[in-house]
């Protein structure tokens, strides 16, 4: 007998796409997967779509109040709703705008063109929607999504690391950027990408979201002790990490 497959979906918000492009990567060197899934709609890869799906994989800020109404939407029909990404997990690189006034952004984005364009503020979606699962990273990690989607069809949720990319770092046995006076934000950054950033020799920039309770000032100390000023380290803030830092001031 076989089994009915999961109804699944992809929607996309404020974001470059890369995470969408991960997954169809993904389904082209796992094609197996698409036996398991069916897919109601993905706009990056058909123009079908349908209603009843059960799984809403969402990529992409909240920026819009039309993003919002269409958050919710998803949210009333999927049993399941998971964060695909930076973007929706804690708002990305699109939380850059929060160290600086919405307008500042504009200018800097579209200089001449500035009066032509309206700029808002991005969200991580679950300050509009419950959100069920995480799946961070920018993009994601797709060994990570391919054990989300067995996981999901198991009938469980998908939990990520709880260890800082320092872990997995110093078991690679790389050398610490930091311990040589380099930026790094490591010590506070969910891991569970392999350290492949400091693997190849560039300081983390915390796209998989800081953890709770770690030492935030302690690395801020050790951004100065190592000759680094504070506008380094905000600087590496507002890249990922803006949205979870509340201390990090909006400037004009
Ligand atoms: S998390 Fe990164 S790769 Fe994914 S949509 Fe956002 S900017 Fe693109
Ligand atoms: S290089 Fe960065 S991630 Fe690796 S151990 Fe040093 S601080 Fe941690
Ligand atoms: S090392 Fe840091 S910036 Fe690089 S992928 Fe991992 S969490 Fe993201």
């Amino acid at each position: 007998m076989t089994h009915p497959r999961a109804k699944i979906a992809f929607f996309d918000f404020a974001g470059c796409e890369g995470c969408q492009l991960t997954v169809l990567d993904t389904l082209q060197t796992h094609p197996e997967l698409l036996q398991a899934v069916e897919i109601l709609e993905f706009r990056e890869s058909m123009s079908e779509r349908e209603d009843g799906y059960e799984i809403a994989f969402i990529e992409g800020s909240c920026v819009w109040p039309m993003d919002e109404e269409r958050l919710r939407k998803i949210r009333a029909q999927a049993k399941i709703v998971v964060a695909l990404g930076a973007c929706a997990h804690i708002a990305g690189v699109n939380s850059i705008r929060r160290s600086m006034s919405p307008e500042k952004a504009a200018e800097i984005v579209y200089g001449r063109e500035v009066q032509n364009y309206v700029t808002k503020s991005a969200r991580p979606i679950d300050a509009i929607i419950p959100v069920d699962a995480v799946l961070p990273g920018c993009p994601i990690d797709r060994h990570e999504f391919l054990r989300a989607v067995s996981m999901l069809l198991q009938g469980t949720l998908p939990q990520i690391p709880s260890d800082p990319v320092c872990v997995e770092c110093r078991l690679d046995e790389n050398r610490c950027l930091l311990l040589r006076g380099q930026a790094c934000m490591g010590p506070i950054t969910r891991g569970g990408c392999g350290a492949i950033c400091p693997a190849f020799g560039v300081g983390c920039e915390g796209c998989r979201g800081m953890l709770a309770d770690m030492n935030f000032e302690g690395l801020r100390e050790q951004f100065l002790a190592n000759g680094l000023s504070l506008a380094d380290f905000e600087r590496r803030i507002s890249m990922f990490l803006s949205e979870q830092t509340p201390t990090l001031q909006v400037r004009a």
